[in-house]
C-alpha cells in the first residue's frame, strides 16, 4: 500500500515537471502566436518597388543605390504584385549566364525582370508568398521556414499595399526588444552542444583561393545563405554571404567572376569585419545575443582551431525556439 502510495506521488511529481518543461518550451511559440506582424513593423522604413518591365540590371543597380536587399515586384498588367526580387536572383543570373571576362552577359544587359522571371520561373515556384498585417508573428516564421525564403512582404489585404518586408532578423529583434515580457527558459542556459540547434554535417564552404564563380555555384547548387571562406588548414578566415553579391553591382565587376575569393573579399564595400563565430560550449542565451547584437543571419561554430564545425543560423533558431514546440518541422517539408 505504501509502496503503491510513493509511486504515486512519484508519477505526479514527474507529470509537474514534464508540464513546466512544456511551458517553458513552448514560451517563444506563445510570445510568437500573440504578437501580429503590424507590431513588428518599424515605425519608418524604406520600401522600393519594381515593375517587372524594369530592366533586371537597373533593378540591382536600384537596390544599391538604395541600400536595400530586395524589392517586390509589381506586374502592372495584372494589377497585382508576382514576386520579390532579392540577391539571389543576381547571383541566379550571374551563375546561368556568366562565360568569361571577355564575353558581355548580354542577358543581364538587356533582360526585363518579366523575361527573366519567365525563363527562371520554368524550374521554380511561381506565386508570391506574403502576409496580412493581422496574421500572427508564428505565421509569419512559418512561412519563411516552410517556403525557404528570407523575405515575406507584409500586404494590407484592404489596400493591396506593401506595408514591409519581413525578415527573420527583424522578428528576432522584436522578440529582444520584449524579452524582459517573456520569462527566460530553462533551455537558454545550455550549450549549443547540448541543445543541437544548427547544422553541423556537411556545410558549405569555400577555400580563399577558389573563384568568385565557384562561390556562386555553391549557393546556385545548395541554396544556403552564406559560405564560411577557409584556407588551406581549413582555418575560417571569412565569410561570404548572398548580401556580399551585390557589391558585384556596386562595382560593376560582375563581368570577371574568375576574381578570388580572397579579393572579393578584399574589395568588398560594406562588410563586418572579422567572423562572427561561437564555440560548442556557449550557452544559448550568449549566442542569441551575439546573433542580435552583430545582426547577421548566422554564426559560424568552431572548435579551438578556428576549424569550421557548423553553422547557426537565424532559419535554426527560429525552428527550434517557436516552430518545434509547436510539432512544425520545416526540414520535413
Ligand atoms: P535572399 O536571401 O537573397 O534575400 P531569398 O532567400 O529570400 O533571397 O530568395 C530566394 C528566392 O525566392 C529568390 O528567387 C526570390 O526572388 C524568391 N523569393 C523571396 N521572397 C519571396 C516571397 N515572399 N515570395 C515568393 N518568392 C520569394
Ligand atoms: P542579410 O541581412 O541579407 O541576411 P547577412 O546577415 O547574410 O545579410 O549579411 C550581411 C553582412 O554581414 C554581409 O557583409 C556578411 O558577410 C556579413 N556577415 C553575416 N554573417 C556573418 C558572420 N557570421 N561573420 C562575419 N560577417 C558576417
Ligand atoms: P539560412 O538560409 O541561413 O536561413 O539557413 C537555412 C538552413 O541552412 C539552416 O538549417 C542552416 O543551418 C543551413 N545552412 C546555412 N548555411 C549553411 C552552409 N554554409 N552549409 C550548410 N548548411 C547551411
Amino acid at each position: 500500500m505504501e509502496k503503491i502510495l510513493i509511486r504515486q506521488i512519484m508519477f505526479q511529481e514527474m507529470r509537474e515537471e514534464l508540464k513546466n518543461s512544456e511551458a517553458d518550451a513552448e514560451m517563444y511559440m506563445k510570445f510568437m502566436k500573440s504578437h501580429c506582424c503590424y507590431e513588428a513593423i518599424p515605425t519608418s522604413c524604406k520600401l522600393v518597388i519594381f515593375d517587372t518591365t524594369l530592366q533586371v540590371k537597373k533593378a540591382f543597380f536600384a537596390l544599391v543605390a538604395n541600400g536595400l536587399r530586395a524589392a517586390p515586384l509589381w506586374d502592372s498588367k495584372t494589377q497585382r504584385f508576382v514576386g520579390m526580387l532579392t540577391i539571389t536572383d543576381f547571383i541566379n543570373i550571374l551563375h546561368r549566364y556568366y562565360r568569361s571576362p571577355l564575353v558581355q552577359m548580354n542577358e543581364l544587359e538587356r533582360h526585363q525582370i518579366g523575361t527573366w522571371r519567365d525563363v527562371y520561373l520554368q524550374y521554380s515556384n511561381h506565386c508570391l508568398h506574403s502576409i496580412a498585417p493581422d496574421a500572427s508573428l508564428f505565421d509569419a516564421i512559418y512561412s519563411l521556414l516552410r517556403y525557404k525564403i528570407h523575405r515575406l512582404p507584409v500586404i494590407d489585404p484592404v489596400s493591396g499595399n506593401v506595408l514591409h518586408i519581413l525578415t527573420h532578423k527583424r522578428i528576432l529583434k522584436f522578440l529582444h526588444i520584449f524579452k524582459k515580457t517573456v520569462p527566460k527558459p530553462c533551455f537558454m542556459q545550455k550549450t549549443i552542444q547540448d541543445v543541437g540547434i544548427g547544422t553541423f554535417r556537411n556545410i558549405a564552404t569555400v577555400q580563399q583561393t577558389a573563384s568568385v564563380y565557384d562561390a556562386l555555384s555553391v549557393f546556385v547548387e545548395r541554396r544556403v545563405s552564406a559560405l564560411p571562406v577557409v584556407n588551406e588548414q581549413g582555418k575560417v578566415v571569412a565569410l561570404y554571404s548572398r548580401f556580399d553579391v551585390i557589391n558585384l553591382a556596386a562595382q560593376k565587376t560582375y563581368n570577371n567572376l574568375n576574381m578570388s575569393m580572397q579579393e572579393a573579399i578584399r574589395r568588398r564595400c560594406c562588410f563586418i569585419e572579422g567572423v562572427i563565430k561561437c564555440l560548442p560550449d556557449e550557452t544559448l542565451e550568449t549566442i542569441i545575443d551575439r546573433i542580435i547584437k552583430a545582426e547577421v543571419h548566422r554564426l559560424v561554430l568552431v572548435d579551438k582551431e578556428d576549424v569550421c564545425r557548423g553553422i547557426i543560423s537565424l532559419s535554426d533558431l527560429l525552428q527550434a525556439m517557436v516552430l518545434s514546440p509547436a510539432e512544425i518541422s520545416s526540414k520535413s517539408n
